[in-house]
């Protein structure tokens, strides 16, 4: 990866704010369930430890921190009116499991960083609300099987009734909150009102390879892609692999590669459309049997909600046809159909005139991953900064950023939250 580009010199750009905010990722990083990969799961004594660690940077930054009633750490500065909606810079603090250093972390180190700058310079430049930064303690949703936790109580998106989910080892969300010294009874204490908050800001590395591709540092994020998630059934009928003619078969798996190609070519054909199938079982699963059925997965994703219905249905179309020709039966299910979530046109603006002044030009990127700005958005306008990420990789302990690509993080970060408070 190369480093900034040498004709701009970034505003604000802070040589210590950079190695501090990539030392602290790997302060965290150490704090693992165990030694050999990196894994820290909502509601664990990694969790707390994490916990203690960000409240002891947020107050070196000036900030009053605590730990909400949900295990989220909020960090926070009045500023001169204190009623007034707070600014939020965040991001989450749990990993997956055998995790790479940046996935969360970086944006949470990156919020704390420019909260400090900006403190600093309150002097000259009043906070006229306040400022927040928050440490989602639950994004991932590794150990319960959840998605956006942390950020889903604070927002209403959860509530008291996901509490009874099991983790693997039948552990409830109730029992393991009580076992940490939370009180189930009080999660509602978590939740913040419409009005609290006027504008979300949160930096995560891309997860993907376009930024590296295009030679860029930071993107802005447009929209987190809508999602659907199905599980799609082949039947067709079981034989002999030596005794049932090519043309008399009614062979699952089969269709199922012909299916899979066609959804493949119709993701490619839409534009802003990625479609998935990563799994799929055949029985009954021997090699000298006609596969009788099948089993496989699809995820299928887009900014644009009309373009992802569109898509689902030209694949459902597909399929059936498959089917008839092959004489087989697809059947679809469902299992969640997630609208996308559009950044504000206005903190975009905002994001962009930020990168423009780090790397000298923007570039818009729609996120299709999911991000704790899915929860946000049902309070206040979300806006995201992308980090270019080696290779694209993530959820990989092979996941990396440089020191250059931090600070300017942190100048975007900064410019943006600068911009939002002298808007007002
Ligand atoms: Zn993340």
């Amino acid at each position: 990866m190369s480093a900034l580009p040498a004709s701009f010199s970034p505003v604000s750009f802070d040589r210590d704010a950079a190695t501090r905010i990539m030392r602290r990722c790997r302060e965290l990083r150490a704090i693992s369930a165990s030694p050999g990969a990196y894994t820290r799961l909502y509601l664990t004594d990694e969790h707390r430890r994490a916990a203690d660690l960000i409240s002891h940077w947020m107050r070196q930054a000036g900030l009053a921190a605590r730990m909400d009633a949900a295990g989220n750490v909020i960090g926070r500065i009045d500023g001169t009116d204190a009623t007034a909606p707070a600014l939020v810079l965040a991001s989450h603090l749990d990993t997956v499991r055998d995790a790479g250093t940046y996935d969360g972390q970086l944006g949470v180190v990156t919020a704390i960083e420019a909260a400090a700058a900006l403190i600093r310079r309150a002097d000259k430049e009043p906070l006229p609300f306040p400022l927040e930064v928050q440490a989602y303690a639950d994004e991932e949703g590794t150990r319960f099987h959840t998605m956006l936790l942390g950020s889903g109580f604070v927002t209403g998106l959860e509530d008291a009734s996901v509490l009874a989910k099991a983790d693997s080892e039948g552990v409830t969300i109730s029992e393991a909150m009580k076992g940490f010294g939370l009180t189930p009874e009080r999660i509602g204490d978590a939740r913040r009102q419409a009005g609290d908050f006027r504008a979300y800001i949160e930096v995560h590395i891309e997860q993907g390879p376009v930024l590296e591709a295009e030679g860029l540092p930071l993107g802005t994020v447009t929209a987190i892609a809508g999602q659907i998630r199905a599980v799609v059934r082949v039947r067709g009928m079981a034989g002999h692999a030596g005794t049932v003619p090519m043309a008399m078969r009614r062979d699952a798996l089969a269709a199922s590669a012909e299916a899979i190609l066609a959804i493949e070519a119709v993701a490619k054909a839409g534009a802003d459309l990625v479609a998935t199938v990563g799994e799929i079982q055949a029985g009954p699963g021997a090699s000298n049997v006609i596969a009788g059925e099948t089993r496989f997965t699809l995820d299928l994703r887009s900014g644009n909600g009309l373009a992802k219905a569109a898509a689902f249905e030209e694949i459902e179309r597909r399929l059936r046809e498959i089917g008839t020709a092959r004489r087989v039966v697809f059947e679809i299910e469902v299992g969640s159909n997630t609208g996308a979530t559009a950044c504000d046109p206005g903190l975009i603006e905002c994001i962009d005139e930020a990168c423009e002044a780090v790397q000298g030009r923007s570039l818009h990127l729609l996120s299709g991953a999911g991000h704790d700005a899915i929860a946000l958005a049902g309070l206040c306008p979300i806006g995201m900064i992308f980090v270019r990420c080696e290779g694209g990789i993530s959820h990989n302990p092979a996941e990396n950023i440089t020191e250059a690509d931090a600070g300017a993080a942190f100048a975007a970060l900064l410019h943006a939250a600068q911009t939002v408070i002298r808007r007002g």
